[in-house]
């Protein structure tokens, strides 16, 4: 694998529902998406509509450390996210990392707060 600097990002994504031998690799969730719309229309009937949106991708990434950096990625637990763990786990059987190693990659992903919100309590300076 060459390395091109950053010109390249690294929010390589694979299709959860190519489970047969081979990786299916994306660069771009667009490539993604157009492949699972033409490939994979049975399963996208049953699949809930944003599950393959830049956000939920997230949990079809191959460096999910890297793809939070360059994605927004949904921090609360949707829908989709739920959804998009099932595939995953099936996707994982099998295969290295595994499901549980996955796992904490995502949380530990999702766990890393970009900037800080300072949280003040709005009541406390009404009884000053
Ligand atoms: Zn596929």
């Amino acid at each position: 694998m060459f390395q091109s600097s950053s010109k390249v990002p690294d929010d390589v994504v694979l299709c959860p529902f190519c489970v047969s031998d081979k990786t299916r690799e994306f660069k771009r969730v667009g490539d993604l998406r157009h492949h699972v719309k033409t490939k994979h229309p049975a399963e996208m009937e049953v699949a809930p509509k944003g599950l393959f949106s830049a956000k939920t991708c997230f949990f079809f990434s191959l460096n999910p450390l890297e793809y939070a950096k360059l994605h927004d990625v949904d921090k609360e637990i949707s829908a989709e996210a739920q959804y998009a763990r099932y595939p995953m786990a099936k996707w994982s059987t099998g295969r290295t990392p595994g499901i549980e190693e996955r796992t904490s990659k995502w949380e530990q992903a999702l766990s890393k707060p970009p900037q800080r919100p300072i949280k003040r309590k709005a009541t406390d300076s009404l009884f000053l």
